[in-house]
């Protein structure tokens, strides 16, 4: 480790339990930590302590080059972005913040490595950030001159028939469970749980999303309409806390801080290294419906918006059917669902009443491009080799047309010869390290603006629908708005809406039918000159957003926001983001982190802190 040094190895420094300064320290500092001090923590991590470069500088220092065309090339691929320290999934947001490197990363391997640099960086008044997935929009996991705890290497996957929780004994009910690293993304979980065992855990719908931050933020997947949240499923966390302490949380042992990891946002409460959740049945089929209906004027449209949401609320507002509808500017519904648990007929009987509709109009009505509804057996939906032995058509860009006759067997609706995988194609790479063509356009984008809001399930009453149709359609005159289905409770069974009670999310998702998100992104790279990000066009943008969202707060004026998804200048995000869980957060998280290690934009206990997370703000 060459930036290291070579000093011998010292004893460390007596340890400090709580910080006792006000502001974190920087590099040009001279309470900065010695060479010889950064050579122990390395030795204390066995050699995982690494200096963290700037990847996009090459942009600006040989743009010409060929690596600087392969990087511009791998900037497009998420694994390949989660494999650098120094980067993040979003590279920015316009007036908000722009991704920097840490000076220098904890690789970490286990909980010892990770309370090693917690105690490192307490000890030296160091800002520290966590990343695992580094797919936050708000830029919670990267700071400059900070020192990362990063745990993209922790990912291993254990699976459980009888977990019992520790120190429950015979209080709480053995049942089937997986242990996963701090650092597993949602493919890794999928292919060892769904793929490999036949069995459900709830990951994120984008498979690169790691599951430490989105256990945390609450957590949705494509089918968490039927299963619940991610943290409704957390059944026990390994974590370190600021004090240095590797901690177990579960319902018996550290109960306020295992709720407080259950949705009180990722980043605050303590590292966690390990999580282990709840493992469900699968059903016979996982499904999908796809297809856009284009209306010919301003008025077919909110005539097809009415439409949809009445259709919606009487075929679809159940546990059978997740993910989203768009509401387009150009007078076009998109509708990309997921089903649970129906087969192709059943799936397509569901929606007949509705096609029928569009198609008695057809000269209002048109369905643009493809219509895909159907089912295949739900244990293959994440298993990239069945598409690509079954549907190659989908799982590569490239249709040879060569399998239609297998795939019929599962049969959709209409054959879609159109890649729904995208691939790490770099030498090297793992068979499963795939990505849904979908979450492509976010891949090291740049955020022009982002805005959610939870809509209650009573905007679905007979007496409602009117005016639910009416403010999406006025939305949609400003921007596209994205109705999530499968993040909001609303309709879920029983138990899975039970289980999201008993977590630190708003209150307000087990009551939504929905999250409405509106959200533009695009390209170029912030902070190197000559590739800059359109900001004028991306503050348009922005407003576009502010105006599309506010037409449906005029309707659900404290709906509350995802914290995960919603916007980084969110007003009253304490009320927004947690609700009622609010002052519980801020209680658990004086407890374990009373001087405030760990600090995020927007995070609990950051009021306390300025923007830029160095200096403790003087109490008024
Ligand atoms: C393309 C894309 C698709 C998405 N899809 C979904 C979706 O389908 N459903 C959904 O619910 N969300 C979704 N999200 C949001 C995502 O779930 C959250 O941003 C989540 O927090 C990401 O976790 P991460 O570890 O990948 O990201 P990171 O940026 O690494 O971490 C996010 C936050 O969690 C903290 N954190 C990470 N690991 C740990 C740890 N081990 N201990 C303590 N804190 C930690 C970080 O400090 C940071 O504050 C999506 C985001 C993107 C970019």
């Amino acid at each position: 480790m060459k930036a290291i040094g070579s000093a011998t190895l010292l004893p460390m420094s007596p340890r400090r339990l709580f910080a006792t300064t006000n502001s974190r320290c920087r590099p040009s500092d001279a309470t900065w930590p010695s060479q010889s001090a950064w050579k122990r923590l390395n030795d204390a991590v066995g050699g995982n302590l690494i200096p963290v470069n700037f990847p996009l500088s090459i942009l600006q220092t040989d743009p010409d080059s060929t690596d600087a065309k392969n990087l511009a090339e791998n900037l497009r691929n998420p694994y390949y972005i989660g494999d650098q320290p120094g980067l993040t999934q979003t590279l920015g947001w316009v007036d908000a913040w722009t991704t920097h490197p840490s000076v220098y990363a904890v690789a970490a391997r286990n909980a010892e490595d990770i309370a090693a640099g917690v105690n490192f960086a307490r000890e030296n008044d160091l800002r520290l950030v966590i990343k695992g997935g580094g797919h936050s929009y708000q830029g919670t996991s990267n700071a400059p001159d900070s020192l990362l705890i990063w745990t993209r290497h922790m990912h291993d996957i254990v699976m459980h028939d009888a977990f019992v929780p520790r120190g429950c004994g015979r209080t709480v009910q053995p049942q089937p469970a997986v242990t996963l690293g701090a650092g597993t993304i949602g493919m890794q979980a999928y292919d060892a749980v769904t793929t490999k065992a036949g069995k459900y855990v709830q990951g994120g719908g984008c498979t690169t999303v790691c599951l430490g931050g989105l256990v945390q933020s609450g957590g949705f997947g494509s089918f968490s309409k039927h299963y619940g949240t991610a943290a409704g499923g957390l059944l026990e966390a390994e974590v370190v806390t600021a004090d240095g302490m590797i901690r177990t949380a579960n319902v018996c042992t550290n109960p306020d801080l295992f709720w407080a990891l259950k949705g009180g946002g990722g980043g605050s409460f303590g590292v966690v290294s390990k999580m282990t959740l709840r493992v469900h049945d699968l059903p016979e089929f996982f499904g999908a419906a796809d297809l856009t209906i284009k209306a010919s004027s301003d008025d077919t449209y909110r005539r097809l918006i009415r439409e949809f949401v009445s259709f919606y609320s009487e075929q679809l507002f159940n546990n059978h059917w997740g993910e989203q509808a768009h509401l387009n500017p150009d007078n076009s519904l998109g509708i990309a669902m997921v089903s649970y648990g129906l087969d192709t007929e059943q799936a397509k009987e569901v929606w007949k009443p509705f096609l029928d509709w569009v198609k008695r109009s057809s000269r209002e009505y048109s369905i643009e491009g493809h219509l895909t509804i159907g089912s295949i057996p739900a244990r293959h939906f994440w298993d990239v080799q069945w598409w690509k032995e079954h549907w190659p058509e989908i799982a590569f860009p490239n249709p040879d047309g060569n399998s239609l006759k297998s795939l019929f067997n599962y049969s959709l609706a209409h054959l879609v010869p159109q890649p729904i995988f995208e691939f790490d194609r770099r030498p090297g790479a793992g068979p499963t390290d795939a990505w849904w063509a979908g979450d492509a356009s976010q891949v090291g984008w740049f955020i022009r603006g982002f805005e959610s809001l939870w809509l209650p399930s009573s905007l679905l009453t007979p007496d409602s629908q009117e005016q639910l149709a009416n403010a999406l359609f006025r939305g949609s005159r400003h921007k596209e708005i994205e109705l999530h289905f499968n993040k909001g409770l609303a309709g879920a069974p029983r138990e899975a809406i039970d289980a999201a009670s008993d977590t630190a999310m708003n209150p307000a998702v087990l009551n939504a039918f929905a999250l409405a998100i509106s959200a533009d992104g695009g390209g170029g790279y912030p902070g190197v000159s000559g590739h800059e990000p359109d900001v004028a066009a991306a503050r348009k943008s922005r407003e576009e957003i502010r105006r599309c969202m506010n037409e449906l707060r005029g309707i659900v004026p404290n709906g509350g926001a995802y914290v995960s998804e919603s916007n980084f200048f969110e007003e009253d995000w304490q009320q927004a983001y947690w609700g009622s869980s609010y002052p519980r957060l801020a209680s658990v998280k004086r407890k374990y982190d009373p001087t405030g290690l760990l600090i995020v934009h927007n995070g609990v206990g950051s009021e306390d802190w300025s923007a830029d997370g160095f200096t403790r703000l003087k109490r008024k």
